[in-house]
């Protein structure tokens, strides 16, 4: 057994993307700031709609996933494939761009806090140009399990071990295997898993800070950061003296290049010009 530690943390910073909505950058601020495959996470939380209303208009991906998982709110996402899809209250929303999607996710309300996160997964070389897929996930198919000691865990991807028990999120048969948990702690309260030697982990506290690694080894995570952890096959994480909520992204490094423009994440820059003229000629999807 070797327990995971923490290597490094990503504190956030300030963005603001699509129409102009304000957003938290951890993953992807940087080219050095991704954990192969996550490319990017934001967090977004605003109960003023100045800060959400401008949404997400129509904009193109190629090359990655993107994966929209919703705490409080409501959006609309519409695609070129026609695809039209709520995004609610614990709700998530796991799109394949593959060779090129066309989408929009707009705000459905007009007051009210506004709150969840995007994580862009990266595909491997051979699915880049796969065509463009599109899964709604409902709350009802994200339930919440309790956790032995306290607080609960919910499974968006992948199989987690709760209790003895192994339990399937709504997402699998994704190549690189990811497991995304979101986890609540009471004060004090422990998580705990075996996850592969061979995934990169890392760890977004969205609410309070955490406490990573075995008592000789802990180190501290603060709120709003991510947590990058070390090669090992246990995790362990504590909340401290308040209330904790995180997020456990688990997956296999693809270990290939990665040329990113924006919305458009290939392996090479000859790819990528290539993107951005089948965007401009109306060829990308
Ligand atoms: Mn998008």
């Amino acid at each position: 057994m070797k327990m995971r530690v923490l290597k490094q943390i990503i504190e956030p910073i300030a963005v603001s993307d699509g129409g102009g909505v304000k957003l938290l950058r951890s993953l992807g601020q940087s080219p050095f700031t991704r954990v192969d495959p996550f490319l990017m996470l934001d967090e977004f939380s605003s109960a003023d709609p100045e800060d959400y209303m401008a949404g997400f208009p129509a904009h193109p991906h190629r090359g990655f996933e993107t994966v929209t998982y919703m705490l409080e709110g409501h959006m609309l996402h519409e695609d070129h494939l026609g695809n039209r899809g709520d995004l609610r209250s614990g709700g998530a929303q796991w799109m394949t761009a593959g060779r090129g999607i066309i989408h929009s996710e707009m705000p459905r309300q007009e007051s009210g806090r506004m709150r969840g996160f995007q994580l862009w997964v990266n595909l491997p070389a051979r699915e880049k140009m796969k065509p463009a897929a599109y899964r709604d996930i409902q709350p009802e198919e994200i339930p919440a399990y309790p956790l032995p000691e306290g607080g609960e865990v919910k499974i968006i991807a992948g199989t987690a071990l709760i209790g003895g028990q192994e339990i399937q999120g709504p997402i699998q048969g994704v190549s690189v295997h990811p497991l995304f948990l979101d986890v609540r702690l009471p004060a004090g309260g422990k998580f705990s898993q075996t996850l592969p030697t061979n995934h990169n982990i890392f760890v977004y506290a969205y609410e309070g800070w955490l406490a990573i690694g075995a008592a000789e080894t802990e180190s501290l995570l603060p709120v709003h950061s991510a947590g990058v952890l070390s090669d090992g096959n246990q995790i362990l994480i504590r909340a401290t003296d308040a209330p904790a909520a995180f997020l456990l992204l688990s997956g296999l490094p693809l270990n290939e290049p990665v040329a990113q423009y924006g919305p458009f994440v290939m392996n090479t820059r000859e790819e990528v010009e290539q993107a951005m003229r089948d965007y401009r000629d109306g060829r990308l999807v």
